[in-house]
């Protein structure tokens, strides 16, 4: 039998499933994208793109449809991925820094023998911490020619985020100590705002008339003010900067800012050397297009990077034994409710994608549709890790679901909370519940609910809150927001005053 001295003293039951006295323990490589909805996924339905690559992580190992995050925004998300705890007991409810020093899933892997690493976005504020090798963006980072850092100082990468990221993280993997497990964090800035195609892609969307979701045009009729008053409308907020328009020669500074930073009302292109204005109706469709059209050719790269990384552990001995899983920090709309961002508790931005394959423990082609936290992630790595989750992490491993077995006690409901404002948007604060069936939505600064049937109304435009029909189900569901609210130990900590958020570390000097 192997000699495992990282578990010494550990029975060996906690060892990962699969995994039997002598096996060596799973490598997991977590490819992890910014913004990145599933509803431009193919194997998650997408009306609007195929994606070959990520779908064959799906068709060789699992689909999770009901993964959420829990404070749908960057930072909070990454933070919770990392100590396996909701915003408000890991310090980071909106961009704030975050506190290097506190528990990691990273730190934990790494002591229980893993080799650790973290390349791309990090977009945490303060530096990494737990990992072996980092190599990382500054803040939101660019997409053309991207600085990174690493402990040494930074670097300008010639090229595109996300093939550089990929390259980055091939390189690590093949320098990486081959007598220890690997734990890869491969996060991409890809898709995020605003949206840079690579050359490869630009083009690809551009003569297609892309689908409309059917509820584009919501009226926000019988919800709260929240939708009405928020600043993130696809047909309103899209800045010319968003829109790609080419400013004016002879602009510069903080003219030129100023003129990419305003939304336009009308706006002038040429078809087949023709000038024509754009306005009303016409200009809100040209700008549904644009804007996808951007958003899609992004993905498109990533679908394509994604391959590279699975060709890369097929092709080097890794594939049965590396856990890989491809995620994005939260959803995104994608137009639905005529929205674009994230935020909001609706479906597209609650929703993580979730992919995962693992030859020797997911029967390929399966799918699972138990309720998934982000605070999830980490209890799973350190099962997979034989290691034990520590008792103030908040999540469950999703091992057993994995294998088929989802346990009878598994969580029936979730809990979330949205804090940014005032912030970016306008977004108004939300705490909520949603279950397999329901959801109910709090905004707690304005006393509004919203209630959904998200079996007869799937798209969330019909609120119940209010029917006299649904009152029963509302209580039900009211009482279930607070029983969570109260066993994820949330007594409002940052209900009215969010932390100062940060100013992002500046990169180091450049490297000699
Ligand atoms: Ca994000």
């Amino acid at each position: 039998m192997l000699a495992l001295p990282w578990i010494a003293g550990r029975p060996l039951a906690n060892l990962a499933y699969g995994a039997q006295a002598g096996a060596a323990r799973p490598n997991i490589l977590f490819i992890m994208t910014d913004d990145h909805a599933a509803q431009a996924i193919s194997c998650y339905g997408s009306k609007v793109n195929q994606t070959p690559n990520l779908d064959r992580i799906a068709k060789e190992g699992m689909r999770m449809d009901r993964v959420f995050a829990t404070n749908s925004i960057c930072t909070p998300s990454r933070a919770t991925i990392l100590t396996g705890k909701y915003s408000h007991l890991n310090g980071v409810p909106v961009f704030n820094r975050f506190d290097g020093s506190q528990p990691t899933v990273a730190k934990m892997l790494q002591r229980a023998g893993y080799y650790t690493s973290m390349i791309g976005k990090w977009h945490l504020g303060s530096d990494p911490t737990g990992f072996d090798y980092w190599n990382i963006l500054p803040g939101q980072g660019v997409y053309n020619n991207p600085t990174l850092y690493d402990k040494d100082g930074s670097m300008v990468y010639k090229g595109y985020a996300t093939d550089i990221i990929t390259d980055l993280s091939i390189e690590t993997l093949r320098n990486r100590p081959k007598d220890k497990p690997f734990f890869m964090m491969s996060h991409h800035k890809a898709p995020h705002r605003e949206w840079t195609p690579d050359e490869k892609h630009r083009k690809m969307f551009e003569n297609l008339r892309i689908p409309e979701p059917p509820n584009l045009r919501d009226d926000y009729a019988g919800r709260t003010d929240a939708l009405r008053e928020q600043k993130q409308s696809v047909f309103r907020d899209l800045t010319r900067r968003d829109l790609k328009l080419a400013p004016p020669p002879g602009l510069s500074g903080s003219q030129l800012n100023q003129w990419l930073n305003a939304k336009p009302d009308e706006v002038e292109i040429e078809v087949g050397g023709v000038k024509r204005r754009l306005a009303g109706k016409e200009l809100e469709d040209w700008k549904y297009q644009r804007y996808m059209q951007d958003y899609l050719a992004c993905v498109q790269s990533v679908d394509d990077n994604v391959g590279r990384m699975l060709d890369y552990l097929d092709s080097n001995g890794l594939r049965e034994n590396t856990v890989v899983i491809y995620t994005s920090d939260q959803g995104f709309f994608l137009g639905e409710h005529g929205l674009y961002d994230k935020r909001f508790m609706y479906e597209e931005s609650l929703r993580m994608p979730f992919l995962v394959r693992w030859p020797t423990g997911i029967r390929p082609g399966s799918t699972s549709d138990a309720i998934g936290i982000n605070c999830d992630f980490a209890p799973t790595f350190l099962e997979l890790a034989g290691q034990a989750t520590p008792q103030d992490m908040q999540g469950r491993s999703f091992l057993p679901v994995w294998r088929g077995k989802t346990p009878g006690n598994w969580r029936r409901a979730m809990y979330y909370r949205y804090y940014h404002d005032p912030g970016d948007h306008n977004t108004r604060a939300h705490y909520g519940v949603r279950t397999a069936t329901h959801k109910l939505i709090y905004f707690w600064k304005k006393d509004q609910w919203e209630c959904y049937d998200l079996v007869a109304d799937p798209q969330e435009m019909h609120n119940i809150y209010g029917d006299p029909k649904a009152q029963k189900t509302v209580a039900a569901l009211k009482k279930e927001l607070y029983r969570l609210k109260k066993e994820v130990r949330d007594d409002d900590q940052f209900a009215e005053k969010q932390p100062t958020e940060s100013s992002y570390v500046q990169a180091p000097p450049r490297k000699q």
